[in-house]
């Protein structure tokens, strides 16, 4: 088979590096691609968004299976017309990608659902969001609509700080489009995790529970990024919660994606709060989360062509994993989620004993590898148990001969 992987991020090397191990292929490309997906598949140079030239290469190499990381290209229709041109692949359509591409009509399908999730009300106009904010109260959370890299969230401590979003979105119009509805929702108090799922139309073959780590230094402080480490499995989230969450939030997004007409196929991934009345849905991707598929996929035992294979077919992939913990840590460059040097020399990032390298903003160059964006690897170990893969995960990055111009949290899998 040939199959193309779209994406250029670490979920797409590890999703490369699993798809690599199986005989069966005979062409493995990825587009564009990074350094590190550069050693096992063949990297075209088509961007994630040019979906015509994605659909001609797919067609002029006669690509069996598509699968696609990032979540811009699904919103943009990139399964809609692979399907139009009986092209095969793993994605949702635009409509069900809609589920994380407006967090406006994720909550009201939540609501219509019966899907626990917090308490919201949603605002094109400034004046009533305020009025709302004021009867509510802080801390509150207000939202953009609509894809914003992860920094259209405010998790307001005072009405003064939800107000002031409030103006930076309807007012000031800091994020275009995607700003110009807030959803406004109560504050959850718990503890994070996320669950995805294989997602065939009602067919739920969830995944094991993960553990992101959002801000940017230890101890939870500074900015949000995209994810700056994970752990997975989560120990202190019950079986019977995930038994929960799999019947009453992935199973039911996935029945009433179907009775809204967008049935779903893809990966299915629900952010959640552990709350004390029980799992509520922060958010939900329609895709692969970064960076927790490069410590779930590396428990999966199953070979992954088979199981997406499987999934498409209607055929249970009957999952299985590993009895073990597996823990990441990103290297990011100075700066980011601001403003950073790209273009710094990566040397010395061989595989280590007990770990591995995944490689996220990396590109080959004709002197040697190079940072391309600002998570650059992520360094992780599996172990016994999460206190093993921590430190051997650390000990694995401690080896590499890293520039002092990235940092890593020195915390995760700790907390
Ligand atoms: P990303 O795509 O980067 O994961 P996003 O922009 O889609 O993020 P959310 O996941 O909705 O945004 O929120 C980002 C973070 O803000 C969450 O991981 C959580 O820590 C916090 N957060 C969001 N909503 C709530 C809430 N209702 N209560 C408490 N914290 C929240």
């Amino acid at each position: 088979m040939n199959i193309l992987v779209v994406g250029r991020g670490g979920r797409e090397h590890s999703i490369v590096i699993d798809l690599a191990k199986n005989n069966n292929i005979n062409q493995l490309y990825a587009a564009p691609g990074n350094g590190g997906i550069a050693e096992l598949a063949t990297c075209v140079n088509i961007s994630e968004m040019d979906i015509d030239r994605l659909v001609e290469f797919a067609k002029e190499n006669a690509i069996d299976l598509t699968i696609v990381g990032p979540e811009n290209p699904l919103l943009a229709g990139i399964a809609n017309r692979f399907q139009e041109e009986n092209l095969s692949i793993f994605a949702p359509t635009k409509e069900a990608a809609l589920l994380e591409g407006s967090k406006r009509f994720a909550k009201s399908f939540m609501r219509k659902y019966d899907i626990p999730t917090a308490e919201h009300a949603s605002f094109t106009d400034a004046y009533d969001a305020k009025k709302y904010i004021e009867t509510k109260g802080a801390p509150i959370v207000v939202k953009a609509d609509g894809l914003a890299a992860g920094k259209g969230v405010v998790v307001a401590e005072t009405d003064k700080e939800a107000i002031e979003a409030v103006d930076e979105m309807l007012v000031n119009k800091a994020f275009a489009e995607a700003g110009a509805t807030v959803v406004i929702e109560e504050c959850l108090i718990g503890k994070e995790f996320s669950l995805m799922a294989f997602v065939h139309e009602s067919n739920v073959y969830p995944m094991i529970p993960a553990r992101d780590h959002k801000r940017a230094h230890d101890n939870d402080q500074g900015p949000n990024t995209g994810g700056m480490g994970a752990y997975a499995p989560v120990q202190d989230i019950s079986q019977e919660t995930l038994d929960y969450t799999v019947d009453k939030i992935l199973q039911k997004t996935a029945d009433g994606l179907m009775d809204e007409g967008r049935p779903f196929t893809g990966i299915l991934y629900a952010g959640l709060m552990m709350t004390e009345n029980g799992p509520k849905v922060i958010e939900f991707n329609m895709r692969f989360g970064d960076p927790e598929t490069q410590v779930v996929l590396p428990l999966l035992t199953n070979d992954l062509l088979q199981v997406f294979l499987d999934v498409m077919n209607g055929e249970d992939p009957a999952l299985e994993w590993e009895e073990k913990s597996c823990t990441g840590v990103v290297v990011a460059a100075k700066g980011y989620p601001g403003s950073y040097k790209k273009e710094i020399p990566l040397t010395g990032i061989q595989p280590c004993a007990g770990g591995f390298v995944i490689q996220a903003g990396t590109r080959k160059t004709d002197s040697g590898l190079v940072s391309e964006g600002g998570r650059v690897l992520l360094v992780g170990a599996k172990g016994s148990n999460l206190s093993n893969a921590v430190e051997d995960s650390y000990k694995c990055l401690d080896s590499l001969a890293l520039s002092n111009e990235f940092f890593y949290r020195r915390d995760i899998g700790k907390k």
